[in-house]
């Protein structure tokens, strides 16, 4: 599924997101930036040691924010680590902080000229947001952006698997279905 806001397009597609050729794949990383599981530890293993090596540098990051790093040998240039929050009842902030991963990514891409960026779920795996609200900020929150003013022109949603692809189709339907600056292509 593709729309498009402003200037920019919005892609959902089912794969991986290490094989993307994007200025920038985004990382759901930890706090350590060291590696994990999940996306991260493909993204390290693809993308080899020099990727680690920047990461040690920076120290760690809280929830919320995003640095950025070389893509090592990815086929993207730049890869944005961003911490997602870990899902516990909803009351902690969780929606706010997956908010702010997905912008601060943004201002990342923005301030190292990335015009084309590739997202995985955030925080949707053994973080566990559920996946449908977990849609619904990580959508909503890129569409604002792209509104604005952007040099971003191209935003892929990479979603691991058949039912991540579905929940996220049916949210941007719904998403769409109600703001005329959403066009369907
Ligand atoms: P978090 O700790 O933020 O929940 P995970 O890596 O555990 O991060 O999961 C986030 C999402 O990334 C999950 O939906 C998972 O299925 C997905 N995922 C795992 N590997 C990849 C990959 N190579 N490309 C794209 N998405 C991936």
């Amino acid at each position: 599924m593709k729309v498009i806001i402003g200037t920019a397009t919005l892609e959902l597609v089912e794969g991986d997101i290490t094989r993307q050729t994007v200025d920038a794949i985004v990382n759901a990383a930890n706090t350590t930036l060291l590696g994990g599981g999940g996306v991260d530890g493909a993204i390290h293993r693809a993308g080899g040691p020099a990727i680690l090596e920047e990461c040690r540098k920076v120290g760690g990051r809280p929830t919320g924010e995003a640095v950025i790093t070389t893509g090592g040998n990815l086929p993207a240039k730049q890869v944005i680590h961003t911490v997602g929050p870990v899902w516990r009842d909803g009351s902690h902030r969780e929606p706010e902080l997956l908010q702010s991963a997905y912008k601060n990514s943004l201002i990342q891409a923005e301030r190292h000229r990335c015009s084309s960026i590739a997202f995985p779920s955030i925080s949707t795996g053994a973080y566990r947001f559920p996946l449908d609200k977990a849609s619904r900020i990580a959508l909503s929150t890129i569409i604002d952006h792209l509104k604005g003013t952007t040099p971003i022109t191209a935003v892929r949603f990479v979603l691991f698997d058949s039912a991540a692809r579905a929940t996220y189709e049916k949210t941007l339907h719904h998403l769409s279905a109600e703001d005329k600056d959403i066009k369907n292509v």
